[in-house]
């Protein structure tokens, strides 16, 4: 284990590491670091990556991923060629990660919006690379199948395009979560190859673009991909795929998890999975669809 100060409750087995340092840093600074001249991005840019100022994991193991030099910008509003830019540096930075001895599992995700505790937001991902495999990845890999390669059923597809489907999960934990993933069995990012890559800058498009649609422009999610861990080992269920939840379960009603969810592990779901794939699929059409920049 090389993850400090990795402790595990005795009680319910939870994993926590403790990052008192982490308490210091600003909430909300004055002034966009990551904007082109800012604290962390001093040069022009396209697409960025750097260490955390604030790890979560040492040794230059978390990392922060900029988006676009736009401080307003977003997936929807950078387009499919843009965003697979986004997707190219996850590869990236996923192979170099990866290849430290001291790594056994990368993790990209993004905390999208304030509701959700981002504290800057300029658009951007984080990578975490831990020594340890994370226990949900762990528990999705001990499957003896590969469930994704199996059919969801019609009900529950939001979309397919650009070689990557959108479904609502049958037992989702959060309400429009959708479950994003390439339609051939395909490990990581890395494996997926460029083409790939960049169809899944089209599908966080129109997943992101579809989210909006039905909840609000600018609505605040949650995003987080799971792939092969990177060590040694055969992962014959590691199919690489993309969890993309708001965290509304209405247009400004925020979904929130409490202590049903925290104290007994059981997720209240309270709308229909089918009913939310058909609300996914055919948004309401009232312009809303055509994303705007949004104004500060
Ligand atoms: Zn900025
Ligand atoms: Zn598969
Ligand atoms: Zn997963």
């Amino acid at each position: 284990m090389t993850d400090a100060d990795l402790r595990i409750d005795a009680l319910t087995g939870t994993r926590v590491v403790v990052t008192p340092w982490r308490q210091r840093r600003p909430n909300l600074p004055d002034g966009c670091p990551f904007c082109p001249g800012g604290l962390e991005a001093p040069e022009p840019y396209e697409v960025r990556h750097f260490p955390n100022r604030w790890p979560a994991l040492p040794d230059g193991r978390h990392e922060v991923i900029l988006h676009s030099p736009d401080h307003n910008s977003s997936f929807p509003a950078l387009g499919g060629d843009r965003s697979a830019q986004v997707v190219e540096l996850w590869s990236a930075r996923t192979a170099a990660l990866g290849s430290r001895e001291d790594v056994n599992y990368v993790f990209v995700f993004e905390n999208r919006g304030r509701l959700i505790g981002s504290t800057i937001d300029h658009p951007h991902s984080q990578v975490m690379a831990f020594g340890m495999i994370p226990p949900i990845p762990e528990s999705e890999l001990s499957a003896a199948a590969c469930d994704l390669c199996r059919d969801p059923g019609q009900d529950l597809i939001v979309t397919r395009c650009a070689g990557w489907q959108a479904v609502v999960p049958w037992a989702p934990s959060w309400p429009y979560e959708m479950l994003i993933s390439p339609r051939r069995h395909v490990a990581d990012l890395p494996a997926a190859g460029p083409d790939l890559r960049a169809g899944l800058g089209v599908m966080l498009v129109e997943a992101l673009t579809r989210m909006e649609a039905l909840l609000g422009r600018d609505t605040p999610y949650m995003l987080w991909l799971h792939q092969r861990p990177t060590g040694p080992g055969d992962w014959p269920a590691a199919h690489l795929h993309l969890h993309l939840a708001p965290v509304l379960r209405a247009p400004g009603v925020t979904r929130h998890l409490a202590a049903a969810e925290f104290g007994a592990g059981v997720f209240f779901d309270p709308v229909d999975p089918q009913q939310a794939a058909a609300q996914l699929r055919t948004p309401p059409r009232d312009g809303t669809m055509q994303h705007q920049p949004r104004q500060r």
